[in-house]
């Protein structure tokens, strides 16, 4: 790069100052599919970027999955592209078809109202025809990885004479996943003049020197945030993947003691769809967005304020300045793309020196945007386990005993029924627990009081690793992440066995991390990898049996996110919270009444209150409010 990179500094977005999309210089199609979307406001990676390509220059974008950074190159070229022109105009090299399909699918979305626009993922694994078809029909933009796309050059199926921009997405990846000498091939392979716009997450020296070699006088992007978040907000984050995200959301709604709610999504169209989902499960959520009039949107506020709705889900720009005590708890159910937003959403919560909870939910791609937020806040999340069906069953036991309190306060309608229950008991002989059990069978109604213990996880799904085969043939490792949750048990494959790494979640260490430490400085090929699973503070790998005493000397000071990993032979000792330990009990919910309760019959009540943990049903108060403005559960929360 030369001397005069400038690198910006992205502040906290002062609400008079936020640009909008079309302050960036985007017009016409482009901000009308933004607008559907339902983008309110650019992230900071597209406000520091979108004006820069715009203008032709090229760009080095320091930045990470989820901060926005595929709109901020994609963008820019749709507002550019000249659909008359069919050959291909824009390449993306990204390393893995993953990234490849999703960079494609947001450019598809961006670009829907331009009219015959064509995009083509170009990856290994799936067959050349489909490709070389859609090629030779022609097409505006290319998304590949950059061994298929060699493959395409040799055969000289891709023509990239008219290329006018060219971007390397999550350039540090493809170094790390060995496409460097493919990389440099394809830029070698471009017309002189074009525009180059390379992200990375990290900076090392040999992205470093590629873009010193092949791009033009680039402006480097950094993002780079000043913030503060209050001491008296509890922070925790939850790895979820996004499938599972409703899921999360209401066990942990089950399970935490909560007044009011802000629930953040990243688009105007997600908060209605979310409010929507709750209110379809019991809860009573509104959504607020930029959409939304003021009248209305003050009317909601109102109703949070009074207590006559619990849940908001919201985004970053309908929320802001939103001051209201009893929000005990802010999920971020999208993450925001940038520290800036998560210290003002998290804000909404702990008002007026009362406490708060702020929840995140990260998805296993979204983990370099987690560091970046506690890089900046200076603050470390907790990690969270999604709450088990016990937690949940549990809680609601105690608020089903909660509504029975309840009831039994109401002294005049329960004597107006005594008689009637006694006259029932007397004529049919049966024991009043009974004729109770009955009743709370016709106050349950369809739904069941309690979830079922989850299905074992079938083969397939045990080991959480996938592999992840590229195009080049080689094998790459990606997690899908249940929750944070290891239910893996596989035992090694044949000539394979099982080691172990001093290094875990909690040091947000990825397989590639590993894949990569241990091929390179290790000297073993990819082949040799199994699967591999990353558990809380160590992980396991499964790798040829009597791994030669040289590759442990080779690894002997390699270190992983800053830890000595100090590989070693697994002896056995399983990971400590295995999913198996923690079904005890699921379903038979004993709970010893004592016996000191009178109940006649012998008919024993017993719930296994063992399992759970924390939460002693006895000593919660029925009834009690649990301070911090938060109120005693309601029993219309959830359906139980
Ligand atoms: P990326 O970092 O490009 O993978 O984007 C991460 C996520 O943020 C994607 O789900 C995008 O749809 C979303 N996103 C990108 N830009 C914005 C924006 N300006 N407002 C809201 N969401 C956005």
């Amino acid at each position: 790069m030369t001397s005069d990179d400038i690198a910006i500094e992205a502040e906290a977005p002062q609400e008079p100052t936020t640009p909008t999309f079309a302050d960036l210089g985007l017009e016409g199609a482009v901000l009308r599919a933004l607008d559907d979307v339902g983008y309110e406001t650019p992230s900071a990676i597209q406000a520091a970027t979108i004006p820069t390509l715009l203008e032709g220059r090229d760009v080095v974008g320091l930045a990470q999955t989820g901060t926005g950074k595929t709109a901020a190159f994609a963008l820019p070229i749709l507002a550019r592209l000249d659909t008359s022109d069919r050959s291909p105009q824009a390449l993306v090299l990204a390393p893995t078809r993953e990234l490849a399909l999703q960079v494609c699918e947001a450019f598809e979305k961006y670009a829907a109202h331009l009219p015959d626009l064509h995009i083509l993922p170009v990856y290994g694994g799936q067959g050349y025809g489909v490709q070389l078809s859609a090629l030779r029909r022609g097409v505006h933009i290319v998304v590949g990885t950059p061994g298929r796309v060699i493959d395409h050059l040799d055969k000289g199926t891709l023509d990239l004479s008219g290329l006018k921009y060219l971007v390397l997405d999550e350039a540090d990846e493809m170094l790390k996943m060995g496409f460097a000498e493919d990389v440099e091939t394809i830029l070698a392979d471009t017309p002189e003049e074009k525009q180059v716009a390379l992200f990375s997450a990290t900076m090392p020296a040999a992205i470093r020197r590629m873009s010193e070699q092949y791009l033009t006088d680039p402006e480097q992007i950094t993002v780079k945030t000043k913030t503060q978040t209050s001491a008296n907000i509890t922070q925790r984050v939850l790895v979820v993947a996004h499938a599972r995200k409703v899921d999360a959301l209401t066990r942990i709604l089950e399970v935490e003691d909560f007044g009011g709610v802000i629930i953040f999504v990243r688009t105007k169209n997600a908060t209605e769809e979310l409010a929507e989902k709750l209110r379809a499960r019991g809860y009573e959520a509104a959504a607020i967005n930029g959409d939304i009039a003021q009248v209305q949107r003050e009317r909601t506020v109102e109703q949070l304020k009074s207590g006559k709705l619990d849940i908001l889900v919201a985004t970053d720009v309908a929320a802001r300045g939103l001051d209201v005590e009893r929000i005990t708890h802010v999920v971020n159910y999208d993450i925001p793309t940038d520290p800036e937003p998560y210290v003002h959403r998290i804000g909404r919560t702990g008002r007026a020196g009362r406490t708060g909870d702020a929840i995140s939910f990260v998805t296993p791609r979204e983990r370099g945007l987690l560091a970046r937020i506690e890089k900046t806040t200076k603050q470390r999340m907790t990690p969270m386990d999604l709450p088990s069906v016990d937690e949940i069953n549990e809680s609601r036991l105690s608020r089903f005993d909660d509504r029975i309190s309840a009831a039994l306060e109401q002294a005049e309608r329960i004597s107006g029924f005594r008689d009637i229950i006694a006259h029932y008991v007397r004529h049919h002989d049966v024991p009043e627990t009974d004729v109770a059990a009955a009743l709370a069978v016709v106050a349950q109604g369809d739904s069941p009081l309690l979830m079922e213990p989850e299905p074992e996880p079938a083969p397939r799904e045990r080991g959480r690793d996938r592999f992840d085969r590229d195009d080049r043939g080689r094998d790459r490792f990606d997690r899908d992440d249940r929750g944070g949750r290891d239910r893996s048990d596989r035992q090694p494959r044949a000539g394979m066995a099982m080691y172990r790494l001093d290094v875990g979640k909690r040091h947000r260490v990825m397989p590639g991390q590993i894949v990569g430490a241990l091929a390179n400085e290790g000297g073993l090929a990819r082949d040799d990898f199994g699967a591999i699973r990353i558990q809380a503070d160590f992980s396991l790998v499964e790798l040829p049996a009597n791994l030669p005493k040289d590759v442990f000397d080779r690894l002997a000071d390699t270190r992983i996110s800053g830890r000595l990993i100090d590989l070693r032979l697994d002896t056995g000792g399983r990971p400590r919270r295995q999913y198996d330990d923690r079904r005890g009990g699921g379903r038979g919910y004993d709970r010893d009444r004592g016996s000191d309760r009178g109940h006649g019959g012998g008919r024993g009540y017993d719930r296994d209150r063992g399992s759970g943990g924390g939460r002693g049903y006895d000593d919660r108060g029925h009834g009690s409010d649990a301070g911090d403005g938060r109120k005693p559960r309601k029993p219309r929360h959830g359906k139980s």
